[in-house]
């Protein structure tokens, strides 16, 4: 059997994103497709390149090259060209997504670090806007702390950048304490500037640490840009719960998509193997299950995910294997999944 384009093309339309549930050539992620002799060398361009499924579509497309065309050299060079909606919801940035709780003290503003370093180390372009008035924690968590922000001639104002990912904190604008007595229009001012008046550049995603509950953040948030879509974190416990379902609530009714949940506090691993539910088991599954929404993450309680958070550096960047962070890092991989999921489902219906 000859190796030809013809035929690798056809072996390809066989393969389908496993998310996407189309084929990778009808979704145009087929760059080029080089034969040389019986070698084979394919350019396949992801939507994200945080994508959960990149080894199974590897997998599958070695299968389908070798039994459409009998070719044993292929070579594939992946890229990655992130998706959101067709209208940016700010110049330059792809992507926003809120990271909310019903209450303060559940691990949200952890995963929402995490959310975003893990996402940077995958490759992706990464903003973080800490918009937590009552707790903001991100200057602390990524060790800029007391940095002041510059601004530019025409007041626009330069993120601050550590562990490859932008970021700016209300911490960094006011002091201590300060946000906490603002209600409604001067929140509205503060948070219209900095997202709009922060020189992000080219973002893929920019994470927005909402603070916890349903108050006037979440409400101005959904007013100033096109969310793409929300996580929300929640502890086992049956209080958490009650107070996310109020959050979820809210996102529904000011449309913001939610892209799924994050259990954290799931469980503490004992020396000896078994798990100790501490805050209660399953909770958050079987109410995600219940709404439909995907559980993205169940992250377990480890004394290095603390330490971490206190020490300036995000756990997925200075211990990767921990357990917390294996589990933070799929998180991460299936969040951008589920935005790749929206952006390809918002697309006009072809034919
Ligand atoms: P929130 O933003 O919901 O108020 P934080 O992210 O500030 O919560 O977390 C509260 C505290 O709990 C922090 O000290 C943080 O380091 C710790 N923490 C969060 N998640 C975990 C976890 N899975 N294991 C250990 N400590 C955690």
């Amino acid at each position: 059997m000859d190796v030809t384009r013809d035929r690798v093309l056809e072996a390809l339309k066989g393969v389908n994103d496993p998310e996407l549930n189309q084929d990778l050539v009808t979704l145009g992620m087929v760059d080029s497709v080089t034969v040389d002799g019986d070698a084979v060398k394919l350019q396949i361009t992801l939507t994200t390149p945080a994508c959960p499924l990149k080894a199974k579509i590897e997998q599958d497309v070695r299968a389908a090259v070798a039994r459409h065309t009998g070719a044993t050299d292929v070579e594939i060079v992946f890229g990655s060209k992130v998706r959101g909606p067709t209208q940016m919801p700010l110049p330059g940035v792809r992507n926003v997504i809120a990271v909310g709780s019903g209450k303060g003290g559940v691990g949200k503003s952890t995963v929402a670090a995490n959310l975003a370093a893990a996402l940077h180390l995958e490759g992706a372009q990464v903003g973080l806007l800490d918009a937590d008035i009552y707790g903001p924690s991100q200057s602390k968590m990524y060790g800029v702390e007391g940095k002041r922000l510059m601004a530019d001639d025409e007041k626009h104002i330069l993120p601050l950048r550590n562990h490859g990912v932008k970021v700016i904190s209300i911490a960094n604008l006011v002091e201590d304490g300060q946000a906490l007595t603002w209600r409604g229009p001067i929140l509205h001012g503060t948070l219209t500037q900095l997202l709009k008046q922060t020189v992000w550049g080219e973002l893929d995603y920019l994470i927005v640490d909402l603070p916890p509950g349903t108050g006037d953040v979440q409400l101005s948030l959904s007013q100033l840009v096109p969310v793409t879509g929300m996580v929300l974190v929640t502890t086992p416990q049956a209080v958490a719960l009650v107070d996310v379902k109020r959050a979820y609530t809210m996102a529904r009714k000011t449309h913001i998509p939610v892209l799924g949940v994050i259990e954290n506090m799931s469980y503490y691993a004992l020396p000896d193997g078994t798990r100790d539910y501490i805050f209660g088991e399953g909770g958050a599954a079987s109410w995600a299950a219940s709404e439909r929404l995907p559980l993205l993450g169940r992250i377990p309680i480890t004394r290095r995910l603390r330490e971490s958070g206190d020490g300036g550096v995000p756990i997925v960047v200075s211990d990767p294997e921990n357990a917390s962070s294996v589990e933070l890092r799929r998180a991460a991989r299936l969040t951008a999944g589920q935005i790749s999921i929206q952006a390809q489902n918002a697309l006009p219906m072809v034919g």
